[in-house]
């Protein structure tokens, strides 16, 4: 049986909230019997992107995460239901019904990832349900797939086995896999935001005056082990991505042909830009 599944590329998200509006758009004020009663106005956010600043001037990057219900297929929100008022259907997609869920607010805590939200009016639990009303009548995707203009979003209906096969050969991630929830909605390019960069730019002076360094080799260590290498590009800036936030202490050996090696020593925290290495 093909289910779906959504994978977001974290590098193409530019944050236009698209997705969000998309899903604003289909749901504010409007009703879907039998899949989900009208969002509200205010204070809802089916789709929610989080964001995380990496780095300092001038080495920062911005990592934007569109999060939703994922669909998960050992869902705890259906644990916590009660008279089968969330459905998980063969394609996957896990429904909560709008008129089996009225007055269940524990739904809304049962779900780890903050992704049902309580509509105070009508009293009843509320997810993105992946457009599935629109998908029955024979859509190709659901509208925030649609919506994005730098296609950061890729709806995908396919067999359990072929899902698993691109999560190795694409290297997706899941949010929070500690949660043991099996979700269906995957992250590339995840370590952008959950990931540590250490950075920095390296010159030297050539003939009285400061310049950059191109190609000088930057070699990251840890206890005395090579962690990774990297080359200063044109402007001496360099960057060594996907390391694990406060992780400690690190050495950077910085060398160039053509200058005395340097030596720098960074504790890693969170993101480090350290500034200039001059040679
Ligand atoms: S993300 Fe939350 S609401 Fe959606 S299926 Fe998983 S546990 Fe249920």
């Amino acid at each position: 049986m093909k289910k779906w599944n959504l994978i977001v590329d974290v590098e193409r998200c530019h944050n236009s909230n698209n997705c969000f509006l998309s899903v604003a758009d289909e749901y504010m004020d409007n009703e879907h019997p039998g899949y989900t009663t009208a969002m509200p106005k205010h204070g809802h956010h089916w789709i929610n992107i989080l964001r995380n600043e990496r780095g300092q001037a001038p080495m920062v990057d911005v990592a934007y995460v569109p999060t939703m219900c994922n669909h998960c297929d050992d869902a705890p929100c259906m644990a916590a239901a009660t008279g089968d008022a969330i459905t998980k259907r063969p394609d996957g997609l896990v429904i909560i019904d709008p008129d089996k869920a009225k007055g269940q607010k524990q739904i809304v805590d049962a779900c780890p990832y903050g992704a049902v939200w309580w509509n105070e009016e009508k009293e009843v639990p509320q997810a993105w349900i992946f457009d599935a009303h629109l998908l029955d009548r024979g859509w190709k995707e659901p509208r925030p797939v649609q919506a994005c203009p730098t296609g950061a979003l890729k709806s995908i209906q396919v067999e359990d086995a072929e899902i698993q096969k691109m999560v190795e050969e694409q290297n997706l991630e899941v949010l929070h896999p500690e949660h043991g929830t099996k979700p269906r909605v995957y992250y590339k390019n995840l370590n952008l935001y959950s990931k540590c960069f250490v950075g920095g730019s390296v010159i030297a002076d050539i003939d009285g005056v400061e310049e950059c360094i191109e190609r000088a080799v930057v070699l990251l260590s840890k206890d005395g082990h090579k962690v990774a290498e990297t080359w200063s590009d044109a402007y001496g800036d360099f960057k060594i991505d996907d390391l694990e936030p406060d992780s400690g202490a690190y050495e950077i050996e910085v060398s160039h042909p053509d200058h005395p090696s340097k030596y720098v020593e960074v504790t890693l925290g969170e993101s480090t830009y350290v500034g200039t290495v001059k040679l």
